[in-house]
């Protein structure tokens, strides 16, 4: 199957990019790197009269430290990340979770701000920025605005995000030398969307501090899982009594089944990525 009929616009400025998505008139949809837009439009569950690229806009597309946060273009595509030296040192988390997402092809082409718009529950993306503790820079004709991660992924491919707005850019707190990351997830084959998976950061790890421990692909969008972190702080990494305690407390979280595994499964899952994830913190220490 093809797509329906569109009109393809390609800015150059992103003013002339918000003022097509600023005309209620126009039923205008953005395309980033088009990994997930093109085949919807394929099958035609994505039918925009306007397709915007935003692909020739150069100001959405750059990776820089600005005092203590690292600031990256909603444009800028995974390979990109993956082979910043700023984003490997200042963003270990990146250079561990985002060999995971697919496979070479689609990491060339797939971007951080298309990745975050589309809000698939089982993407790493959303999870790494809530993880993190990121902020996500949106665009429109009539302003700003910052969402933190935390508030803007709301369901399965649900976001904050007005119709109007673009995502901008992203802002992560960079990390420092006493912090720690970790991430693992359950796939059937390398590069699949995960049957669970879990993102973590700590200040510290001798013992936990401020945890935040991110879960994704096992309900409609990543979700905190709060009491196993409350567990977990101020306790050593030896402490198997209070990693039992933290595996039991997940058992509060929402979990719904996929095609990748059912919601028993996955409930099963997240004991083992949190375990093997928490492993990997303590290997990963900045
Ligand atoms: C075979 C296959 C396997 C995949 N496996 C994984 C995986 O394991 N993990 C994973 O996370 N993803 C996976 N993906 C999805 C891939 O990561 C996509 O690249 C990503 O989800 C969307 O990014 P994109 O840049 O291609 O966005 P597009 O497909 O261009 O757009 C996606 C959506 O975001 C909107 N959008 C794009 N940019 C903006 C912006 N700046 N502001 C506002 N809205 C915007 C579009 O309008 C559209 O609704 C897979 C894709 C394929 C085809």
């Amino acid at each position: 199957m093809k797509a329906a009929d569109f009109q393809y616009e390609c800015p150059l400025t992103l003013d002339e990019a918000l003022e097509l998505l600023a005309n209620k008139d126009l039923d205008c949809q953005p395309l980033a790197g088009g990994q997930s837009l093109m085949p919807l439009m394929n099958l035609r569950m994505a039918n925009p009269e306007v397709l915007l690229d935003l692909n020739r806009l150069s100001e959405l597309n750059f990776i820089k430290k600005v005092g203590e946060q690292i600031e990256i273009g909603a444009l800028v595509r995974y390979a990109s990340l993956l082979k910043s030296a700023t984003i490997r040192q200042k963003i270990p988390l990146f250079s561990q979770a985002l060999p995971h997402i697919a496979h070479s092809a689609i990491r060339n082409r797939g971007t951080i701000g298309g990745s975050i718009a589309l809000a698939d529950p089982a993407a790493e993306m959303p999870a790494l920025l809530v993880a993190l503790n990121a902020s996500i820079v949106t665009r429109s004709k009539n302003g700003t605005r910052v969402i933190p991660a935390d508030d803007f992924f709301l369901g399965v491919y649900d976001t904050a995000l007005h119709q109007e707005e673009l995502v901008h850019t992203i802002n992560i707190p960079a990390a420092t030398a006493s912090q720690s990351f970790g991430f693992y997830e359950s796939v059937r084959r390398h590069g699949d969307y995960a049957m669970a998976g879990v993102a973590i950061s700590a200040q510290s790890i001798e013992p936990y501090t401020q945890l935040r421990i991110v879960f994704f692909g096992i309900g409609t969008h990543p979700q905190r899982a709060v009491n196993a972190e409350r567990i977990l702080n101020g306790k050593s990494c030896a402490d198997v009594v209070a990693l039992k305690q933290a595996q039991d407390a997940l058992s509060g979280l929402e979990y719904y089944g996929d095609m990748n595994a059912s919601s028993v499964t996955k409930s099963r899952l997240v004991h083992v990525v949190l375990q093997r994830a928490l492993q990997n913190l303590s290997l990963e220490q900045v």
